[in-house]
């Protein structure tokens, strides 16, 4: 009578093994397809997609962006000292922000602070063989900074990725699992984070620089290298494009890495990267590397066709922050920047009286 069972019960078994190994692959499946229309890879989303550094539109130290980063639980051990580190970086006179990034990068996110060392500082004293030991956080913190100073202001190391050839040097011997190739793009990731870098920004993608971005009240330009609008919104007629334009768009030939930046105030609800730099035909519904930014008052704007992302989602903007790059990603024959505005987050209206309205566009 048992012997009888074993057989039935085995296949039952592995009948139930079968089913329930597909019920899991298949979910697990599903959510892969359904998440990655949102999700966003940290690396891609902050700049790194076309090799650009991450900057603040405006030169400045984004303050909601610094407060949001210092304030938090992300700072792990760091939490609260950014006063300390905005303070005493100007007093050395080098970028806050990039020595917020350099910091959290060899602390792990401010994790590792033993000994009050939140930059990796080894142990002069001790031939460099161990970590030096500071009597204080603060004492630690400072002296970050100051060695940060001395490689920028005196070695003459300006970008994240000259002072990665110093701090760590791929292909190093003390490196033997080639952890030093995540060091610039852990640092960009940080910048990222704080709103960009402050200082030596004149060599970013498409030159945007420090008062370039047009404002108007509280309405930005959304591409300030350019004011050349290719298609407007409407109805319009070409081969291989909607009847219907949403959008506008601006930019056009060469224009490939220029500055996209936030029309207004508001918060990131949506960037998606990955996607083929030209031509990615489908890719982001269309959209291929895009941000939508959520505004004050409900409105939602749309910034399409991206070559870089330089936001992420959940992330604070102001007007006329940098949200990414000028691209051909998508359903697009060239560069350029497809625009829309929905203020009610589902119907787009055209933008361009929104701007003509501020004296931004003729
Ligand atoms: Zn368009």
């Amino acid at each position: 009578m048992i012997k009888k069972l074993i057989a039935p019960l085995l296949l039952f078994v592995v009948m139930v093994g079968i089913l329930a190994t597909i019920v899991v692959v298949g979910f697990v499946m599903m959510m892969t397809i359904f998440m990655s229309d949102d999700e966003y890879a940290d690396d891609e989303s902050l700049g790194i997609m076309g090799g650009n550094v991450v900057c603040s539109a405006n030169g400045k130290v984004d303050k909601t962006a610094w407060n949001g980063f210092w304030d938090s639980d992300n700072a792990n051990n760091l939490k609260g000292y950014g006063d300390l580190v905005l303070e005493h970086s100007k007093s050395v006179g080098i970028d806050p922000v990039l020595a917020t990034a350099v910091m959290m990068q060899e602390s792990g996110s401010g994790k590792f602070t033993s000994k009050n060392n939140p930059g990796g500082i080894m142990d002069w004293d001790n031939n460099f063989k161990t970590k030096r030991q500071f009597a204080t956080m603060d004492d630690g913190i400072k002296y970050v900074i100051e060695n940060l100073g001395r490689r920028i202001l005196n070695d003459g190391l300006v970008s994240i990725e000259e002072l990665g050839s110093k701090y760590a040097p791929i292909g190093a011997a003390n490196d033997p699992q080639g952890l030093n190739k995540n060091w610039v793009p852990g640092v960009t990731g940080f910048v990222g984070q704080l709103g960009g870098l402050t200082m030596n920004c004149s060599e970013v993608a498409g030159g945007l620089s420090a008062g370039s971005v047009e404002i108007k009240g509280d309405i930005a330009w959304v591409v300030p290298e350019t004011k050349r609008i290719t298609s407007r919104y409407g109805p319009r007629s070409c081969s291989g494009c909607s009847s219907f334009h949403r959008g506008i768009d601006v930019g056009g030939a060469g224009r490939t890495g220029h500055a996209i930046v936030s029309m207004a105030k508001g918060e990131v609800i949506r960037a998606h990267t990955g996607c083929a730099l030209n031509n990615s035909w489908g890719c982001g519904s269309g959209f291929g590397n895009h941000v939508y930014v959520k505004h004050e008052d409900g409105t939602v704007s749309r910034y399409a066709h991206l070559s870089a992302v330089n936001v992420r989602v959940g992330q604070k903007v102001g007007a006329g922050q940098l949200l990414g790059l000028l691209g051909n990603s998508g359903n697009s024959t060239g560069p350029h920047l497809h625009f829309e505005v929905l203020p009610d987050g589902q119907t787009q209206i055209d933008p361009y009286p929104i701007f003509q309205s501020k004296g931004l566009l003729p």
